[in-house]
């Protein structure tokens, strides 16, 4: 942990400012262990300030050794504005796409005369490539989301609704040692299945369906997330065709991502094939993310991304092809990029299964 804040400090010694206020939950955690719920990190080149509430004193002095713990008042600005002055402040950076204007606001008329200066994705850009410890921890995120595809897989059947669905996943994944689902369940079937972000509805399941089913565990603080696409009976020559080609692109994408690509490279992989294959205009988002602390972080890969991918970033790669009225298929993996390639960290099966 130490550690991450030395790589925050040497990222803050060419900017303009000498103090940093972490304010994001993700951010703070990431940097001090802590896992409270309220907090505020005060960085600069000598102090790490963890500030906090009686409720959780006792708890962030033993998650976050190596922060100096400091209790607020009835006004956490006052306890904010007295470490300012006493760390000798006088330019402070901020997050700007988390602080309200309100607040900012305030900040300002109360740390006059600190200075308060803008910031963007300084920390994030340090996450983006994660240690041993995250990417184990994400592993285990991953297993809990294959083992709810397989749990699931006895349960999908005719009859059942898409809520049904996301509340069985849902419930094995806490089962399993998850804290909740990572994001909103989706479970699209039959035509449905065409809505990239189908939040399951009451529709009930049909014998021919589609079934798309995108979610992930979150554990112990960190993100899975994995998309299986099946078939209630047999499908159609169509159904057919369309899953083999998004999976043909998702393994063009697989086999072929390595350190050292953007983002942009990354997504044409896919993106190209389907593209050939005449559905260029039904895979209309991006092939993927990076996933964390956050369920999307950076890398992006994306036609617009200059993200370059480094040995330790864990992305997905989830293209899909989707036709209004008919339905949609999308094949998603989490895979972390090594030295070389990549592994993947989702193993659950990516043959069009066929459920009777
Ligand atoms: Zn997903
Ligand atoms: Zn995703």
């Amino acid at each position: 942990m130490q550690e991450r804040v030395n790589k925050l400090r040497k990222q803050m010694e060419p900017q303009p400012f000498d103090g940093m206020l972490i304010l994001k939950p993700e951010n703070r955690r990431y940097l001090s262990g802590f896992t409270g719920s309220a907090g505020y990190l005060l960085i600069t080149g000598q102090e790490a300030v963890l500030i906090t509430d009686f409720r959780y004193s006792e708890q962030a002095k033993e998650q976050a050794p190596h922060f100096r713990v400091v209790n607020h008042g009835a006004s956490v600005q006052d306890t904010i504005r007295a470490e300012l002055e006493s760390a000798g402040v006088k330019r402070l950076a901020f997050e700007k796409d988390h602080l309200t204007y309100a607040l900012y606001a305030s900040y300002s008329e109360k740390f006059a005369p600190v200075e308060l200066i803008p910031t963007e994705g300084i920390v994030e850009k340090i996450r983006a490539v994660k240690d041993a410890q995250e990417i184990a921890t994400i592993r285990q995120a991953c297993a809990i989301a294959d083992a709810a595809f397989s749990h699931i897989l006895g349960f999908l059947k005719p009859g059942i609704s898409e809520r049904d669905v996301a509340l069985e996943l849902e419930f094995f994944m806490r089962r399993e040692g998850a804290k909740s689902s990572s994001f909103d369940i989706i479970v699209a079937s039959g035509a449905r299945s065409s809505l990239p972000h189908g939040v399951a509805s009451d529709k009930i399941l049909q014998q021919g369906d589609f079934v798309k089913m995108d979610f992930g565990a979150l554990y112990d603080g960190y993100c899975s997330d994995i998309t299986r696409t099946v078939v209630l009976g047999e499908p159609n020559e169509r159904q057919k065709q369309i899953y083999d080609i998004v999976l043909e692109a998702q393994l063009r994408a697989l086999n072929n991502l390595k350190p050292g690509m953007s983002g942009k490279e990354a997504d044409a992989l896919a993106r190209d094939l389907i593209r050939d294959k005449g559905y260029g205009d039904q895979f209309g988002h991006s092939l993927g993310h990076g996933l964390g602390l956050y369920i999307h972080e950076d890398p992006r890969l994306s036609t617009l991304s200059n993200d370059q991918l480094e040995p330790g970033m864990v992305v997905t790669v989830e293209p899909g092809i989707y036709i209004p009225g008919f339905g949609g298929v999308r094949i998603e993996d989490d895979v972390v990029i090594t030295e070389f390639g990549i592994e993947i960290l989702t193993r659950s099966t990516k043959e069009l299964l066929i459920l009777s």
